[in-house]
């Protein structure tokens, strides 16, 4: 199997709270020896995490909030849940680094491009936090950008809940069916919404894959590293 030798892993905040407000620490773990297993077999990687589990900048305006400072406040809940995941990965023994769009000495190292992929060149997991440091964006798009400048060569996108991009929202749509493979244009044609336009614009522009499956089976996230045909790949 041929499999990667640096990706980066994008995890929405949802997956943290396992579907509530808030982190489940019996969650984290389980994502932390899933990120260990991938550490451990030599792939490097890096994490961009979500943090809907707390604030979503564009629900707080709806509801009255300035959306500028709403949006800081959803970067700042992607603080958390970085640090909850930097936690279980040092309780398994992985060394990590917590890098952070906007400055917070006292809990992360700044977000320094070149000093995170000397941290992946050692072995160490990156996890880059509170998103681009700037409102309006969303951290699917931090996550190809985080990519694209780490050079990592692949955006693994896990999912809970849905196994890789289908036609429609299967949950909703019992005529759903699940692409293999999918171009950018395509997925942007049809405005499938698993991830931002944005993102899949940033990847179609720069010939970045993306790979979408589902992280409820054990393994998945050590199988996509593998180059193991699972989820969606979409690519330009
Ligand atoms: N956010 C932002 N700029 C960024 C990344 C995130 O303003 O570069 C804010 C925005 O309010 C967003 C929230 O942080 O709603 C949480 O991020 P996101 O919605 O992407 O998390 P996910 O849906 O992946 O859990």
């Amino acid at each position: 199997m041929p499999g990667y030798k640096r990706v980066l892993l994008k995890l929405s905040g949802e997956v943290f709270g396992g579907g509530k407000v808030g982190v489940d620490p019996d969650v984290v773990h389980k994502i932390a020896e899933e990120i260990a297993a991938v550490a451990r077999s030599g792939t490097q990687i890096a994490v961009v995490t979500g943090g809907g589990n707390f604030f979503r900048g564009a629900e707080l305006q709806q509801r009255g909030m300035d959306r500028v400072r709403a949006d800081y406040m959803g970067m700042l809940g992607i603080v958390m849940n970085c640090l909850a995941l930097q936690d279980f990965l040092e309780k398994l023994g992985v060394e990590t680094r917590v890098q952070t769009a906007i400055t917070m000495g006292q809990v992360a190292e700044p977000y320094i491009p070149r000093r995170a992929i000397r941290h992946m060149e050692k072995g160490r997991v990156v996890i880059f936090g509170a998103g681009m440091g700037m409102p309006f964006f969303s951290t699917d798009t931090v996550a190809v950008q985080r990519a694209l400048e780490s050079r990592c060569e692949v955006v693994l996108v896990a999912k809970s809940g849905v196994d890789g991009v289908y036609s429609a929202d299967p949950k909703r749509d019992p005529d759903a069916v699940k692409y293999d493979d999918l171009t950018y244009d395509r997925a942007i044609a049809e405005g499938l919404a698993i991830m931002d336009q944005t993102a899949f614009t940033l990847c179609s522009e720069n010939n970045l894959p993306m790979i979408v499956f589902g992280m409820d089976v054990e393994g998945s996230i050590l199988r996509a590293v593998q180059g193991e045909r699972i989820g969606t790949l979409v690519h330009s």
